[in-house]
């Protein structure tokens, strides 16, 4: 679209799993402006502080990769390098390391930014061509728990509801989120329509009183750990008042009875004491859900975070389930993805635990499917190491060879000395980033300078199923190049057929072609229609469709009897550490509102830096006097796998025992002043692999 010399773009913010729609202007010059796009069904025109500062991320070109750098040895310096000789010393170390250790010795560590293009073709090369599943994402460390509670409920990986339905509902539990700060414009879509309708119930779930409790009709200030015990607790309130859809729980679910045997023998108050909230609280927040007309859950993090994070999935689930509210407008569960495109990634398979298309990586004929479509004769049937193990893989030189793309494990990873030792003993390492701000560079032999938003084409998937096209508008500094082209480029210097792709439209509908059939079927969406609609709902399955806002209207689910499942996790507190008298305090950790994941783009924008400027700990006032600890001491926080340093801010917004770091900054000044994953656990949960960053064991005192 053009308007005198300016032309104006559409595409969608690389943030948060929101996926907002944004215009891009850009004047004679090319100098570019954002702004949020009226007619995006997510976010009709609003964009937070993050997005509206994107056009600064994408203009500053100071930190910027610009060239292949590669060193020989690890004793010499990193040199300048051609992208040839890059790539094929890639593909010399990778084909030497196969041929002697096999293929399970290499892996790819890539992220939940990447496009689902980038992904594919990632997924494609591991499993398909260098035989190896050992593909994992940082999106394991932000969904998997709500993933495997999907499937196991519902029979999928697949969110039922949509953004719309915000306006439809009456009764919202939000538990371990923040949306206000995580998520900000479904954030704001809430707060309208509680403006508007002030009967609508918000009940909030958090052991600290953040930024979304302001909106709140009640807080549930639980104990961390405590969620199942609250959610049962609920679930025997509903029951006992006869809050609960009979109906649909005889027509529609099974293991109903197991379940309300199983939650009946915890009283409310043994639950309340557990918890450490009132039996009024309690029933009120069962009350508010049982006599909602619309009922939706939304969680993020604070549920999924934990090595209990798949049963209190279920346990939340099962709130939906036993009043009958999902598969219609204004209800159902909902998780709040943290990133991007996490929900893309799972469409292509690409986790160490998945295969394409949402296939089932232990089905022999699953694989054979997608063997057969890529053209080769197998794809392993064993999974691949987890985002841990897969570190663990390295420190331990089981695993030699790790390529890591958009993401910096050195600060994200939990238990960051261990992934600093990983990186270390690594043979060799290649990391793909756009920035020379990622802390896991200095770990590098080869480094490859990746294009950034704006400056590549492809999809991305958003919390609501929503796949949205992303625009190319500038083009790369130096000699960076999209993700997609350094991978095919790569898999050619391997010999590898099947990557000599004309355009990332090739790349999406080979994609969509293989999703044919299945659950998530958008083989009736080509790229041309995609780019022309801007964005829709998947499935697709039929060309011309509209795409799917709801899932199971028709109350039949994924499950083999298509009957919902209703799963009894048992009433488990979680201590995935326990407390001691070195360790008294549980470690809570999370994100700030104006910054992005380890700051390498947010932390350029002075704006967004003005937020909350430096690292701090949340920490009770009867647990710092306790210390001596006064408001902005500096003071040490200790685990039994690192320390960190950082000011303190006392607040009653957190219980007593327990504090709260956010997870952004890395080392600072490489002293241990910042990097709060010196302090985490990587202790993960048995069925999803998702680490812990919720409960870690530590102790505080003045620097
Ligand atoms: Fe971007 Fe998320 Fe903010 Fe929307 S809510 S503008 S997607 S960061």
């Amino acid at each position: 679209m053009k308007k005198g010399k300016e032309k104006s773009f559409k595409t969608t913010c690389s943030y948060c799993g929101v996926g907002c729609g944004i215009i891009v202007q850009q004047d004679a010059k090319g100098k570019i402006r954002v702004e949020g796009d009226p007619e995006h069904p997510t976010n009709k025109g609003m964009l937070c502080s993050k997005g509206l500062n994107l056009h600064y991320v994408a203009s500053d070109y100071s930190d910027r990769l610009l060239y292949p750098e590669m060193r020989w040895a690890k004793n010499q310096p990193r040199q300048r390098v051609s992208w040839d000789t890059a790539l094929d010393r890639a593909a010399a170390v990778f084909k030497s390391i196969i041929s002697k250790y096999g293929p399970d010795s290499v892996g790819f560590y890539i992220s939940g930014q990447c496009l689902t293009e980038e992904y594919y073709v990632a997924n494609k090369l591991a499993k398909g061509f260098l035989g190896t599943n050992n593909i994992d994402t940082n999106s394991r460390l932000c969904m998997s728990s709500a993933v495997v509670g999907y499937k196991m409920t519902l029979g999928e990986d697949a969110v039922p509801t949509c953004y719309d339905d915000i306006e439809l509902a009456d009764c919202f539990l939000i538990a371990g989120a923040n949306p206000a700060w995580c998520h900000p414009i479904v954030f704001r879509r809430i707060e309208k329509h509680k403006e508007e309708n002030p009967d609508v119930k918000i009940v909030v779930v958090d052991p600290r009183r953040t930024q979304t409790c302001a909106l709140a009709d009640l807080h549930l200030q639980i104990n961390p750990g405590t969620d199942i015990v609250l959610y049962h607790a609920i679930a025997r309130h509903l029951i006992e008042e006869n809050l609960i859809d009979d109906a649909f729980l005889a027509q529609h679910t099974d293991g109903f009875a197991t379940f309300r045997e199983f939650v009946l023998q915890t009283s409310l108050e043994e639950a309340a004491v557990i918890c450490d909230v009132s039996v009024a609280d309690i029933k009120i927040a069962a009350t508010y859900i049982g006599q909602a007309k619309g009922f939706i859950s939304m969680w993020a993090m604070g549920l999924n975070q934990s090595v209990i994070g798949v049963d209190k999935n279920l346990a939340l689930l099962n709130l939906s389930l036993i009043t009958g509210q999902i598969g219609k407008p204004g209800a159902g569960p909902f998780s709040l993805t943290g990133q991007p495109n996490a929900m893309g990634g799972r469409e292509v398979g690409g986790m160490a635990n998945l295969l394409s298309a949402h296939r089932d990586l232990a089905n022999p004929v699953h694989r054979q499917e997608v063997a057969d479509y890529w053209g080769v004769p197998s794809v392993p049937a064993q999974p691949g190491l987890t985002a841990t193990q897969l570190f663990e893989g390295l420190r331990d030189d089981k695993v030699k060879a790790v390529w890591i793309i958009c993401t910096n494990p050195l600060v994200s990873m939990p238990d960051a000395g261990m992934i600093e030792e990983a990186l270390k003993k690594a043979r060799f390492v290649v990391v793909q980033d756009i920035s020379g701000r990622s802390d896991t560079l200095q770990y590098a032999d080869l480094v490859l300078p990746a294009a950034g938003w704006l400056e590549k084409e492809g999809t991305m998937t958003n919390s609501e199923r929503r796949i949205s096209y992303l625009n190319a508008v500038l083009p790369p500094p130096g000699e960076a190049l999209p993700d997609v082209e350094i991978l095919c480029r790569f898999a050619q210097k391997m010999q590898f057929p099947g990557f000599d792709y004309n355009s990332v439209g090739e790349i999406y509908e080979e994609h969509a072609g293989l999703t044919k059939g299945t659950n998530i079927d958008v083989s009736g969406l080509n790229y041309a229609d995609l780019i022309e609609k801007q964005t829709i709902q998947w499935p697709v399955p039929v060309s011309g469709n509209a795409g799917t806002p709801r899932l199971f209207q028709d109350k039949k689910f994924y499950t083999p009897n298509q009957r919902a499942q209703i799963h009894t996790p048992a009433s488990v507190v979680n201590q995935s550490e326990p407390l001691t008298g070195e360790f008294p305090l549980v470690l809570t950790t999370g994100r700030i509102r104006d910054q992005w994941h380890t700051m390498t783009k947010t932390g350029k924008v002075n704006k967004l830096n003005q937020h909350l400027s430096k690292p701090f700990i949340e920490i009770n006032p009867i647990d710092a006097a306790l210390r001596g600890i006064n408001d902005g001491d500096t003071i040490e926080i200790n685990s039994a796998r690192g320390k960190v340093c950082v000011n303190a801010v006392l607040t009653t917004d957190i219980k007593t025992g327990v504090v709260f770091l956010p997870m952004h900054w890395g080392k600072i000044l490489n002293r241990d002043f910042g990097r709060t994953n010196n302090l985490t656990n990587n202790l993960v949960d048995p069925k999803s692999k998702e680490p812990d960053f919720k409960y870690s064991a530590v102790q505080v005192q003045k620097y």
